[in-house]
C-alpha cells in the first residue's frame, strides 16, 4: 500500500471559514478519498494556525484571552468541516503544548545541525500585520501591502533571531530543477524560480514584545526572551503532527495543498528550514488558485464574503462540493456564481446522473421485477474504463491533482449512459419478447455504468454516491469500494429500489 500523507494549509484563526477555505478543504478531501479508493494508506491533516499578532489583536477586540478566542474559532471551523463532510484524520492546532514542544525541538535541531543559520540582528522595515511579515518595496503600492490594501503598514524596529535563508537559494534551485514535480502547477514553479534567481534575503525567525506564540528556544545574547515568528511556528505543523498521540502522520508529507498566495512560504522558507534541520523535504507542493465572487477575491479584510451556509443550503452539501470542484479548476482561479451553480446542478446532477439513475432503476423494476439481469460487458464498458483511467491519471499525482478533469471524465460516462438509453430504446425492446436478451444486456450495462459512477463519484459526493449505491442494491458501500474492484464490477442479481430522486429539480427562484 502506498503511503499518502496530504496536508492543507492550516487556517488562520482570526475569522470565520469562507468559500476560499471551503474550496481548499473540499478539494483536498476529494483527493484523499480518491486515494483511499485507489488503495493508498492515507493520512489527511488539516488544522488551525492560532498564533500571531493579528489573532491576539482580534481576541483583544472581542474582549477575550487569545486561547479562549482561538478555541471558539476552532469550533466554528470544525463545525463547518463536519457539515461539508471533510474526512480528515487529524486536526492540528498550533496553540497546543505538543505542537509548542515539537516546534522548539525543530528549532533546536537547526541550532545543532547548522549553528550559523540563526544569528542576531536589528532590523527596521515596513510590517504588514495582515501578512505577518515585513514587506519589500515591490510588494508595497501607495504605502499599502498589495495583498491587504485596507491595512496600514507599520514601521517596526526590532532585534531578533534571524534565519540565514539567503544561503539556501542555490540548494532550493537545484531541488526544483531535479524534482519538477516538487512545485506545481508550472506557473507557480516559474514564479518561484524567478524569485530564487533574484537571491533571497535572510528573514526574522523571532519577535520581541509579543507573547502569544511559541517561546523561541534561546534568548537573545542580551537575555531577552523572544517569541517564534508565526511562520516558523505554523509551517512546522506538517512535521509536528506526527508527535500527537494517535497520529499516523509519517514525515515527509506526500503533498502540501496550499493556496497560491503562500507558495513562497511552502517552497522556499519551509524547505530551507528542513534542509537546515537535516530533515527530508515534502515530496510535492500543490498550489490551487483563488475563488472569487464577481471578480473579487474572498477575504475578510476586503469585505468580500458569501454566506457559506446559504450556499450549502441551496442544493445540499454534495451538490455544493460537486459544483465547486467541477467549475473551479483545481490548478487555477475561478469564480462562484449562483447562476452557474444552478445551471451545473440542473444539467449535470438533476438531469444528468439523477435522471439516469431514476430511469434505469425504474426500467429494471418494470421489466425485470427489480433484479439486475445478467449481461456481458461491451463497447460501452470499454469506453467507460478508458474515461476512468483518465480520471485516475488526473488525481494520482502524475500530472498533479486535477479534480475538475477527473469529474469531466466521469461526466463523459454519464453522457454515454444517457446516449445508450436513447440509442437502444429499452422501452421499445420490451414490447417484443424476441428482444429479451438484448433488453437485459442494455439494463445490465446501465446498472454497471451507474455502479461505477457511484464508486468514482464517492470522493466528491460521498452521501449521494451511497444513496445511489443503495438504490442499485450494491454490497457494502460505494466509498468503501476500491477502484480496482469497480473496474470488473458485475451487478447481476442486485435488487434495485427506485426510492426518492437523488437530485430533485430546483424550484424556480429567479436569479440573484
Ligand atoms: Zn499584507
Amino acid at each position: 500500500m502506498a503511503r499518502f500523507y496530504l496536508t492543507t494549509a492550516i487556517d488562520y484563526a482570526n475569522g470565520d471559514p469562507h468559500l476560499g477555505h471551503a474550496l481548499e478543504k473540499i478539494g483536498a478531501d476529494a483527493i484523499c478519498r480518491f486515494h483511499r479508493q485507489m488503495g493508498d494508506d492515507v493520512w489527511f491533516l488539516i488544522g488551525m494556525d492560532e498564533h500571531g499578532q493579528k489573532v491576539a489583536r482580534t481576541a483583544a477586540e472581542a474582549g477575550l484571552e487569545p486561547q479562549a478566542f482561538v478555541d471558539r474559532v476552532a469550533e466554528r471551523f470544525t463545525a463547518t468541516w463536519r457539515v461539508l463532510g471533510i474526512s480528515h484524520d487529524q486536526f492540528i492546532r498550533t496553540s497546543t503544548p505538543t505542537h509548542h514542544e515539537a516546534v522548539q525541538r525543530l528549532l533546536d535541531r537547526i541550532f545543532a545541525t547548522n549553528p550559523d543559520d540563526f544569528y542576531e540582528r536589528s532590523y527596521t522595515g515596513m510590517y504588514c500585520v495582515g501578512c505577518e511579515s515585513f514587506k519589500q518595496p515591490a510588494d508595497i503600492v501607495d504605502g499599502k501591502c498589495t495583498l491587504h490594501p485596507t491595512r496600514t503598514l507599520e514601521e517596526v524596529t526590532e532585534r531578533n533571531w534571524f534565519f540565514r535563508l539567503s544561503r539556501y537559494a542555490p540548494a532550493l534551485k537545484a531541488h526544483l530543477a531535479a524534482h519538477p514535480e516538487f512545485l506545481a502547477p508550472a506557473t507557480r514553479r516559474n514564479e518561484i524560480l524567478a524569485l530564487l534567481d533574484q537571491g533571497l534575503d535572510d528573514i526574522s525567525a523571532s519577535r520581541s514584545r509579543f507573547a502569544w506564540g511559541v517561546p523561541f528556544p534561546r534568548p537573545l545574547s542580551t537575555g531577552e526572551p523572544q517569541t517564534t515568528y508565526v511562520w516558523f511556528d505554523a509551517l512546522p505543523n506538517y512535521w509536528t503532527a506526527q508527535f500527537f498521540p494517535g497520529s499516523k502522520a509519517e514525515w515527509p508529507a506526500t503533498v502540501h495543498v496550499v493556496g497560491k498566495d503562500i507558495t513562497r512560504f511552502h517552497t522556499v522558507i519551509w524547505p530551507a528550514m528542513l534542509m537546515a534541520a537535516g530533515l527530508p523535504l515534502p515530496e510535492r507542493v500543490w498550489a490551487h488558485g483563488f475563488i472569487s465572487l464577481g471578480g473579487e477575491r474572498f477575504s475578510k479584510s476586503a469585505g468580500v464574503k458569501l454566506e457559506l451556509d446559504e450556499a450549502i443550503a441551496r442544493f445540499g452539501t454534495d451538490a455544493f462540493r460537486y459544483y465547486l470542484l467541477r467549475d473551479i479548476p483545481f490548478d487555477g482561479d475561478g469564480s462562484f456564481s449562483w447562476e452557474r451553480f444552478e445551471a451545473v446542478y440542473t444539467s449535470e446532477l438533476a438531469n444528468g446522473i439523477g435522471n439516469l439513475a431514476s430511469r434505469t432503476t425504474a426500467m429494471i423494476e418494470k421489466y425485470c421485477a427489480g433484479v439486475v439481469p445478467a449481461g456481458a460487458a461491451g463497447d460501452v464498458d470499454t469506453a467507460d474504463l478508458a474515461d476512468y483511467a483518465a480520471a485516475r491519471r488526473a488525481l494520482d499525482g502524475s500530472r498533479g491533482f486535477l479534480v475538475h478533469e477527473a469529474l469531466e471524465a466521469i461526466q463523459r460516462t454519464i453522457g454515454r449512459a444517457n446516449q445508450h438509453i436513447q440509442d437502444t430504446k429499452p422501452w421499445a425492446l420490451a414490447k417484443d419478447p424476441a428482444n429479451r436478451a438484448q433488453l437485459e444486456r442494455v439494463l445490465a450495462t446501465l446498472a454497471r455504468q451507474l455502479a461505477r459512477q457511484a464508486v468514482y463519484l464517492a470522493p466528491v459526493m460521498p452521501e449521494k454516491a451511497e444513496a445511489l449505491w443503495r438504490a442499485l442494491g450494491g454490497p457494502g458501500t460505494a466509498g468503501g469500494t476500491k477502484f480496482v474492484t469497480a473496474e470488473r464490477i458485475d451487478c447481476t442479481g442486485w435488487r434495485v429500489s427506485k426510492g426518492e430522486g437523488l437530485f430533485p429539480r430546483p424550484e424556480p427562484t429567479g436569479l440573484r
